[in-house]
């Protein structure tokens, strides 16, 4: 299935032959086919935060009971930063989520499955001749391919309702391109969890907010205070820039008069 990481793109960059928008590709899904429901069994999907998101909102699910119940968080040698995936069942192998019709989320299925055939990957430094493009998975358990009408790249994105996730996307995608991990430079045990929890563990995140002394040692103004009390997109904007501000030493928040003295104690 698609991949859409900054652990899987170098090579996708260097290997796959680029689409455009506008460039054409034929395919067609559907459970006439003999492959229908191949693809959701031993498959390794990669979750982005908003995937998160949408899945357990769509089960009803604490962000905690869901990352424990259906994702892994594996560490590759050389990851950067913690990637969850999708845990498929022990001895079907079987993604939780397919159904006798199909995928049960299908309304909130993840990026990566709506987009699949296409693939989507970016330069961490695009220029006029080397910029963000699309790339088509080919699989030989997929029999899709060459079946149906030529449909474009763009026209695909919107039938599969994948623009809402490129967008709510964006903030992670600019975390996972920053400067900061270029070279050695490796996160600390607590930098991974505080990564985990803001982009994944969503509920949690909310916890540390409110229940710890975070909003007496931050500058928030009470709008947005209000907004990730409730909106849980709102929420994951707000993780992405304390990230920036804990992990890259940015400003993007701002510490309020006297907060550093007093949260060390003196
Ligand atoms: S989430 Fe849905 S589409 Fe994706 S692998 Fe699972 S069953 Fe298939
Ligand atoms: S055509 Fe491809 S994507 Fe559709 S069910 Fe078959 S294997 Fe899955």
């Amino acid at each position: 299935m698609g991949c859409e990481t900054a652990v899987c793109a170098e090579s996708i960059l260097s290997d796959c032959p680029r689409m455009g928008l506008d460039d054409c590709f034929t395919f067609r899904c559907g459970p006439d086919l003999d492959c229908f429901r191949e693809c959701c069994r031993d498959v390794t999907i990669v979750l982005t935060p908003y995937d998160v998101l949408r899945l357990k909102r769509a089960l009803g699910m604490d962000s905690s009971a869901f990352l424990r119940k259906h994702t892994i968080a594996p560490r590759f040698p050389g990851q950067k930063f913690p990637i969850v995936i999708l845990r498929m069942q022990d001895e079907s192998k079987q993604c939780p989520f397919l159904c006798e019709k199909g995928c049960a989320v299908y309304t909130d299925r993840p990026w990566a499955c709506r987009m699949y055939p296409l693939g989507a990957a970016e330069p961490k430094n695009p220029t006029p001749d080397d910029h963000a493009f699309h790339f088509i998975v080919r699989e030989e358990l997929c029999h899709g391919h060459g079946q149906g009408r030529a449909v474009s790249a763009r026209d695909w994105i919107a039938a599969q309702g994948a623009e809402e996730f490129e967008m709510m996307g964006g903030g992670f995608k600019q975390l996972t391109l920053h400067d900061f991990w270029d070279g050695d430079k490796a996160l600390t045990q607590k930098q991974a969890d505080m990564f985990y929890m803001a982009c994944y563990d969503v509920d949690r995140f909310r916890r540390f907010v409110f229940e710890s002394r975070f909003l007496e040692l931050f500058e928030v103004d009470e709008a947005r205070v209000e907004a990730i009390r409730h909106d849980d997109d709102e929420l994951l904007d707000f993780g992405m820039q304390w990230l920036r501000y804990t992990i890259f030493g940015e400003r993007s928040m701002k510490m309020k008069p006297g907060a550093a003295e007093r949260r060390s104690g003196r």
